[in-house]
């Protein structure tokens, strides 16, 4: 069997046209000769009636405290509708077609709900049916522990199931379906001129997701990456090939075509953090620095964007743990200097490891628009730089020019 694993998004069946490209699409594959087998998300995003944020909101509107086994349970349910109603669609088009739960299709995930992490895929139920001629269709984002439980594998975990499978069947491709071209220089919600990336390597794509590029999830990279299977970023209301998601490897063999000097990949942004600033100065300047780590650190607190230095801490945390760090660090007689509503916006490039100016041409983009830059930090393929959340599609729009918009012939 030649397999291909196609995962579609909310938005690729909450219409029953959509669903209907759906199923072409579905039946194209196997017209040319792959057994496909299906993945869906939930149908739609918030607001609609049996999207995973509306089937959140309806019990926590009422009850703040859902425990996470049931909540993910609650969550799961939106995959199942969804996923039955495109078999339906697809048995409507004339073809023999099944739907199963993640746990009836092998997803064994470890015990950490509402995050849970895939542990093992036992593909045997998918094989048996796709082997009986029937379109498999598979509830994405959700799994099972060995002992029974149903679990969720994290927001935007469609993807990670998709490519599970991916790796568990030895697809030939990953194919992403979505309501955008491609993986794109920005969220094209915020830059209009936004470019869709013909080719990106694994390690590209990974750094775009981890920063906040919500297209895909760094786990589905990560799962895909293992074993090397290329995936592809499509949209479903067009036939534009998209962007192709693989390793250097092929570059260099010549079978694809990448420009390798482009510096800049893109520019992404994470919302709704909140900067830490201690002073931390003093004799006991080490022992201060001892006591404010290890505070945050046995409450769960996770820090990012951490800059040490001999006078001061500073470092941001998602805002809904800021109240929870506030008060731990109070607790321990520190008087934080809090910033609210900064949000973290990075210029992400393979390329551009050991290139010169990349900072400047941040600095020169972000002052020219008088955009205060609170904090930043590197990586050898990113910078990011911390700005007032009111800035951020402002120096997102300021950046994408700097370093997209004006090197349109490499991407
Ligand atoms: P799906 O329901 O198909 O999984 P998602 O909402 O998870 O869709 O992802 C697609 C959305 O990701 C697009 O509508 C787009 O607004 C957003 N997005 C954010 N950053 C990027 C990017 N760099 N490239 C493409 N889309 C992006
Ligand atoms: N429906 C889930 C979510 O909204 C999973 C997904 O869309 O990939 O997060
Ligand atoms: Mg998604």
């Amino acid at each position: 069997m030649k397999i291909l694993i196609q995962k579609y998004g909310g938005t690729s069946v909450n219409t029953p046209e959509a669903r209907e490209l759906v199923a072409s699409r579905v039946i194209a594959a196997r017209e040319e000769g792959y057994t496909p087998v299906v993945v869906v998300s939930a149908i739609g995003r918030l607001g609609e009636p049996y999207a995973t944020d509306t089937l959140i909101n309806f019990v926590r509107h009422t009850y703040s405290e859902v425990s996470p086994r049931e909540m993910d349970l609650l969550m799961s349910c939106g995959e199942i509708i969804s996923g039955i109603t495109l078999t339906a669609a697809i048995q409507k088009a004339g073809h023999q077609a099944i739907f199963l739960t993640g746990a009836q299709a092998g997803i064994i995930t470890d015990h950490n709900f509402n995050e849970a992490r895939i542990i093992k895929v036992k593909p045997e139920n998918v094989i048996r049916y796709a082997r009986e001629d029937k379109v498999v269709i598979v509830a994405g984002f959700q799994g099972v522990t060995e002992e029974g439980d149903i679990t969720t594998l994290g927001r935007g975990g469609s993807d990670t199931t998709a490519a599970a499978l991916g790796v568990a069947l030895g697809a030939q491709y990953v194919d992403i379906y979505t309501d955008v071209e491609g993986i794109m220089t920005a969220d094209p919600r915020i830059v209009g001129e936004a470019q869709t990336l013909k080719m990106v390597t694994y390690d590209e794509i990974c750094q775009l997701a981890y920063e906040g590029a919500k297209v895909i999830h760094p786990r589905a990279v990560e799962i895909v990456m293992q074993a090397n299977i290329p995936l592809r970023v499509k949209s479903i209301f067009s036939n534009a090939p998209g962007t192709l998601v693989t390793n250097l490897g092929e570059v260099y063999k010549g079978t694809i075509d990448i420009t390798r000097d482009r510096v800049i990949t893109g520019i992404t942004q994470i919302s709704n953090l909140t900067q830490f600033k201690i002073n931390t100065e003093g004799e006991e300047n080490l022992k201060q620095q001892r006591r404010l780590f290890s505070s945050l650190a046995l409450a769960g607190i996770s820090l990012d964007f951490i800059n040490v230095n001999s006078k001061e801490v500073i470092f941001t945390v998602k805002e809904e743990l800021a109240h929870k760090a506030s008060q731990i660090l109070e607790n321990v007689s520190f008087t934080p200097e809090v910033n609210y509503n900064c949000a973290k916006v990075a210029t992400v490039g393979a390329g551009m490891s050991g290139v010169p100016g990349v900072m400047a041409g941040i600095v020169e983009a972000l002052t020219k628009e008088e955009i205060q830059i609170l904090q930043a930090n590197d990586s050898y393929t990113t910078i990011w730089v911390l700005v007032k959340q009111e800035d951020m599609e402002k120096a997102i729009r300021a950046l994408h020019r700097q370093f997209v918009a004006n090197e349109k012939e490499k991407r």
